[in-house]
């Protein structure tokens, strides 16, 4: 999968819901260039801005998107811990 293509199902991905891409374009760049990078690295679209554990299990949940509704940062800030996905 490529950029493009990442960014593509990610819009996709918030159509009909109560959130969409960070309009910060630049922003956005930096963590599909990080999300991709760790696909490279460990086979799997993982968070750039999370800590692996080295678990399969913690793997699984830093997969992007992840289950950012229960994020402090979604009640506090209105966006996902990296800023991807924000409240409409
Ligand atoms: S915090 Fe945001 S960028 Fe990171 S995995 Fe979750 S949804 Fe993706």
């Amino acid at each position: 999968m490529n950029k493009e293509e990442l960014r593509n199902a990610w819009e996709q991905f918030t159509d009909n819901n109560d959130f969409r891409i960070n309009p910060d374009k630049k922003h956005v760049d930096l963590i599909i260039k990080g999300v991709l990078e760790n696909e490279k690295r460990h086979g799997l679209k993982l968070c750039p801005c999370q800590v692996r554990d080295g678990t399969r299990q913690r793997d699984l949940e830093l997969i992007c998107p992840c289950n950012f509704k229960i994020q402090e940062t979604w009640k506090s800030k209105g966006m996902c811990w990296c800023g991807l996905f924000v409240k409409r």
